[in-house]
């Protein structure tokens, strides 16, 4: 029989338990996989490797396109970037998928009805990693959102659904207040379910959005969300279902894909048997089906249901008033093996689609560019005076050709007549526009402004240029504007 070369790390902590567990499962279950494996974590962050992997190892990922994850341990202290985030970026892992499943009554949940999948953005969003210390009192972080990104992540979700003959897609986004960027999130969303009219579609401001999941999770089907709000809500999500230590996960990018429990390395469980292979085993199940092996995934994912249903688990599920057999890792994958072959009895027993080739990337298609018109700029100042109005007299002054309309500190209003309460920061924002509504105005001017600034020692700390689009603000205005 043809092999299926995949790559996998064994990690640290629980990780080769959980690992040895899970491929002893895969197995002896008769899948065809041919397993490279390389080393990464902890071990390779202290060799000196500040990412946690080998420059060698990218090249069994980037000839297997299939990578099984055990969690690893991020050394603590600055200097080491995140084994995750690089790999889904470098791999452009763009969706991550979580499916949050209760099992009642054989694991303890609040919530006996929950079958929920989290399709989080991978990519950008906060996680663009772009922060500064603008002033002695501010830092910021950028939020980066963009068309393809969302289109990409929309696209995965639908797809999701009618694959997995899933009838509802929700989007969660904070639109109400970021509008351009969650806002685009949710244009795009709404543009995307105009193509998949078999499948309903909902959006949710994140907020009550997130208190209806955990308090309703069975009035939700797929969620599709930026990547800040899916990574608290799918460990939410995945807690409330009975235990993070139960959920698998896969990122998906359009040439290679990653699959992995959602936990860590409980460093503190290592070496003594007793973690749960469960999340890895649901991961590699994501894995099976990812490769065209629904067949085999449908055979190890019924033996596991059967298993817990069995009440032989783990001391972390272990419940005395479900529970028959409290056993360790070793154990807990032999009561799998023993399995393979059978069904659940009462909870329901999965199929996986067959003969499909899986979700096809989606091709993105630049728009044609709107006209672009620059007709102001934000000058980010750092004031140590924190005093608006002397601010706005020393801004007035270098003014020149352009008009400075308003001081905001932290967004809010500061300048002309703002509020006694307003607390002024050392870091405000202040925006130049053309003398003339409607008028545009040039680079040079902008340049201009800044020698001026530089002239009067006005310390600023950035500009952000303000456009419109076809004639559409590109830019939000300060509260109180
Ligand atoms: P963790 O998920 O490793 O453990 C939290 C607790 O959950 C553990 O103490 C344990 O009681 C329980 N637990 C987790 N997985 C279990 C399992 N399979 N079986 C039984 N019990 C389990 O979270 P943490 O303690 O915050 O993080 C430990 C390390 O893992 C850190 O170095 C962190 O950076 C890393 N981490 C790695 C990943 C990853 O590689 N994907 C993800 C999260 C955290």
């Amino acid at each position: 029989m043809a092999t299926i070369p995949i790559t996998v790390a064994k990690g640290d902590g629980i990780g080769p338990e959980i690992m040895d567990a899970t491929l002893t499962i895969l197995k002896e279950a008769g899948a065809p996989l041919e397993i490279e494996e390389i080393a990464i974590g902890e071990a390779v962050y202290k060799a000196g490797h500040t990412s946690g992997i080998e420059p060698s190892a990218w090249e069994s990922l980037r000839r297997t396109k299939v990578f099984l994850k055990a969690p690893i341990t991020t050394p603590q202290g600055g200097g080491y970037k995140s084994l995750n985030v690089t790999v889904r970026k470098t791999l452009g892992l763009y969706a991550n998928v979580r499916p949050c499943v209760s099992y009642h009554p054989f694991i303890q949940t609040k919530h006996p009805v929950m079958n929920v999948v989290i399709v989080r953005e991978n990519e950008e969003d906060l996680y663009a990693g772009i922060e500064h210390r603008q002033t002695d009192e501010v830092y910021q972080c950028l939020k980066l959102i963009s068309r393809p990104g969302c289109e990409k992540i929309c696209h995965y979700a639908f797809d999701y659904a009618r694959l997995n003959n899933r009838k509802k897609v929700t989007c969660f986004t904070k639109d109400n207040i970021m509008k351009l960027t969650d806002g685009l999130f949710h244009k795009v969303f709404d543009e995307v379910a105009a193509k998949y009219p078999d499948i309903e579609n909902e959006h949710w401001i994140v907020d009550i959005g997130a208190a209806k999941l955990a308090d309703t999770p069975e009035n939700f089907d797929v969620i599709v969300m930026p990547n800040l709000y899916g990574d608290v809500l799918s460990d939410v999500a995945a807690q409330i279902a009975g235990s993070v230590g139960l959920a698998g996960s896969a990122n998906i990018g359009p040439t290679a894909a990653m699959f992995e429990a959602i936990h860590g390395s409980a460093p503190r469980r290592a070496g003594q048997n007793l973690a749960n292979p469960s999340g890895l085993l649901l991961g590699s199940i994501l894995m099976l089906v990812h490769i065209g092996e629904a067949e085999m995934a449908e055979r190890v994912h019924n033996a596991w249901l059967r298993t817990i249903e069995d009440g032989v688990h783990t001391y972390d599920i272990y419940d005395e008033s479900v529970s028959k057999e409290k056993v360790g890792t070793k154990e807990f994958a032999q009561a799998v093996v023993a399995r393979l072959g059978q069904k659940p009895e009462q909870l329901a027993a999965v199929t996986y689609k067959k003969g499909t080739d899986g979700i096809k990337p989606f091709e993105y298609t630049p728009p044609t560019p709107q006209k672009k018109e620059l007709v102001g700029v934000d000058v980010f100042v750092c004031d140590a005076t924190r005093d608006a109005n002397k601010l706005s007299e020393k801004l007035l002054a270098v003014a020149g050709d352009l008009k400075l309309k308003l001081i905001t500190s932290r967004g809010v209003k500061v300048w002309p007549e703002g509020a006694p309460e307003t607390y002024c920061a050392d870091h405000t924002r202040c925006r130049f526009v053309a003398p003339e509504a409607g008028q545009t105005i040039t680079h040079e001017q902008i340049v201009g402004l800044l020698q001026r600034c530089a002239g009067a020692s006005i310390d600023f700390i950035k500009t952000e240029s303000l456009c419109t689009f076809d004639g559409e603000i590109g830019y939000s205005l300060g509260q109180g504007e």
